[in-house]
């Protein structure tokens, strides 16, 4: 039997990042698929540069970008100053739709003020409470509740009052007001980056510190023995001291055998459509939110103001409950009649697509998943499994903070290995 000390599950950003701050050498990172990047991935086709859906970079601990920067000296690095629109009854206004209401048409903009300033604050307890409890009808039936049903894929009620945790763009009466003066509609990603070869830019830094016969790729995790420490593969079993997942957490439940209920971990999944055009559309914004119900999408993304190219290039995407069936072919040709409909396309013609299913996309934060994914983590990392990255975790996060989490841990092993 082969055996390591650290067998890390994953050669996504959370997995190579434990790699890259684990002093020893001794570890193995398997890889179900031939290529690394996880979520991270970038597709080259036909002269366009397409993610996984858009995936923009913003760093909060410089040093980490710095690391990183260092490792990708090929790299032009974009510095993009966010502009995102929503389309709402043919009109583009600002994002957040909360602190833009002055752009609505009169009437409804006395509505939402309306409801805001008469707003009876209650206890909310949960997401959907929140919002109508924090913003009033007219701001949560215009945007909030409709917009993220369509991203979330299932009734709001049904998520945490903190589902979004920082990435939710709160702001009271104040500043609402304020901004229908003095615009701010700064919020955590107001400022990104991103690299001229696409998100696999930053994952490939992250690699070129990985030793060099480290990853063994199309080698599934099948099962893990929590008594005997030993992980059974699609290839082989291996002993581990160790053992570090970034695979989705009812996954590893499953593969652990520890108890569980799997109707408690809940998540959308995503379609995304890369598109790739003739010749240049809008210009200027960089990605576009779409409440309503009439557009099959949730947000398009245009790339080409990114990177600032002349062919339209965008990304799409469209919000599915996790047992739904997708028909891609005919959400296509659905995609490109609603892009007509929004004005985005208008003569263009279509010279290349990519599609791709992420499978959990958002999960669907309650308070018993939070509870449960706690209490079981805590179990596992007393037989040596950590449960980590965003799907790992089962939560709502950033390549950024799956970096610093998974630092954190190979840093704790440092220590202990110095004692
Ligand atoms: C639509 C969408 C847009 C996003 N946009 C952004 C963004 O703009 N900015 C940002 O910072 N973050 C963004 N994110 C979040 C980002 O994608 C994740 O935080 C990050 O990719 C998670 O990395 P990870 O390594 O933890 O997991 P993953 O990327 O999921 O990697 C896990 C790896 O484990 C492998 N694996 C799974 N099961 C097994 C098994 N049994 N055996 C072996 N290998 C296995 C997988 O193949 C994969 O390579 C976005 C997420 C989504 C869904």
């Amino acid at each position: 039997m082969d055996r390591t000390t650290y067998l890390v599950i994953g050669a996504g950003v959370s997995g190579l990042a434990f790699a890259n701050f684990i002093e020893s050498d001794d570890y193995i990172i398997l890889e179900q698929d031939q290529e690394i990047g996880g979520y991270c991935k970038t597709v080259q086709q036909d002269g366009f540069t397409w993610d996984y859906s858009g995936h923009f970079f913003h760093f909060r601990h410089k040093e980490l970008e710095q690391y990183l920067l260092e490792r990708m000296p090929d790299d032009e690095i974009k510095i993009v100053e966010k502009n995102t629109k929503i389309r709402y009854k043919d009109k583009l206004i600002d994002f957040p739709f909360q602190k833009n209401i002055h752009q609505l048409p009169q009437d409804e903009f006395i509505e939402c003020l309306y409801d805001l300033y008469f707003l009876k604050e209650q206890e909310a307890s949960n997401f959907k409470e929140m919002v109508y409890s924090r913003f009033g009808t007219g701001i949560a039936e215009k945007f909030l509740v409709p917009y993220n049903e369509k991203l979330y894929a299932c009734d709001l009620s049904e998520l945490d009052v903190n589902a979004m945790g920082r990435f939710f763009p709160y702001a009271d009466l104040d500043d609402i007001i304020q901004n229908f003066r003095q615009a701010d509609n700064r919020s955590y990603n107001s400022t990104f980056t991103y690299p001229s070869g696409g998100a696999i830019s930053y994952v490939n830094a992250l690699a070129s510190e990985v030793r060099e016969d480290g990853i063994s790729r199309k080698e599934a995790l099948i099962s893990i023995d929590l008594k005997r420490k030993v992980a059974t593969t699609s290839k082989r079993e291996i002993a581990f001291e160790y053992l570090i997942s970034s695979v989705p957490f009812p996954t590893l439940m499953k593969m652990t055998q520890v108890p569980h209920n799997p109707a408690d971990f809940r998540s959308n999944k995503v379609l995304i459509f890369n598109l790739g055009f003739d010749k240049k559309g809008w210009s200027g914004v960089h990605w576009v939110y779409f409440p309503e119900r009439e557009y099959s999408f949730y947000r398009v993304g245009l790339y080409d103001n990114i990177f600032d190219t002349d062919r339209m290039s965008l990304y799409v995407e469209l919000g599915y409950p996790s047992d739904a069936d997708v028909h891609t072919e005919e959400m296509l040709t659905q995609v490109l009649t609603d892009l007509k409909k929004a004005g985005i396309v208008e003569d263009h013609k279509l010279l290349s697509y990519h599609s791709i299913v992420l499978d959990p996309a958002y999960v669907h934060i309650t308070q018993d998943s939070d509870q449960l994914v706690a209490e079981a983590r805590q179990f596992l990392a007393t037989r040596g499994v950590y449960s980590v990255g965003r799907y790992g975790g089962w939560t709502y996060c950033a390549i950024e903070d799956n970096i610093l989490e998974t630092r954190q841990l190979a840093q704790t092993f440092n220590k202990l290995h110095h004692l």
